[in-house]
């Protein structure tokens, strides 16, 4: 049987924390699917393409053969079922993690007793970072080469360049 995690979350945009936890991922399960969520209630950044486009890029550099991207919309667990896989991954940062993974990791085991959720602790050298943090750096001009691959640094420098010529 193949052992197939699915790794959901808004990626807006993909940082090294979401990559290191990828590349961890993706030595404990013979298939790791990164599930972007569409959220249309709030305005993102990038759209579901781009966030999926830089996380592909970021595959294929890292050679993470058995990491796929798709998107989803709805319940992450259905998603999980719908592809076959019984494991949702998750990763863990600082403590204010802990009680929002852990309330959503039980409400998803109630809506779905078969899913394991599994939360990878987060590494030392990424913890600190997050999709927010990034686009408040970026938006501000600010270096985020040390948060994001140099493809996503690119990528936030050009989105926001376009978003001030349009003001
Ligand atoms: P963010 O919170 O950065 O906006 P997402 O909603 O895309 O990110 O998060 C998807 C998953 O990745 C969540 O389980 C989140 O806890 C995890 N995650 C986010 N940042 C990190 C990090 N720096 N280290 C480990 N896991 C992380």
């Amino acid at each position: 049987m193949i052992r197939r995690a699915v790794y959901p979350g808004s990626f807006n945009p993909l940082h090294n924390g979401h990559l290191d936890i990828m590349r961890r991922a993706s030595r404990v399960f013979d298939e790791v699917i990164i599930a972007v969520y569409e959220t249309p209630s709030k305005p993102q950044l990038f759209t579901t393409q781009e966030r999926m486009s830089l996380i592909q890029q970021a595959i294929t550099h890292e050679k993470l053969i058995n990491v796929k991207v798709a998107s989803f919309s709805g319940l992450a667990v259905n998603y999980v079922k719908s592809v076959g896989a019984f494991v949702m991954l998750r990763g863990l940062r600082v403590f204010s993690d802990f009680e929002f993974e852990f309330r959503m990791a039980l409400a998803n085991h109630r809506l779905a007793p078969d899913i394991e959720v599994i939360s990878f602790i987060a590494s030392e050298e990424t913890i600190h970072i997050s999709s927010s943090t990034v686009r408040e750096i970026a938006s501000l001009g600010g270096d985020v080469s040390s948060m994001v691959p140099e493809h996503v640094r690119l990528a936030l420098e050009q989105r926001y360049a376009e978003l001030q010529s349009e003001q």
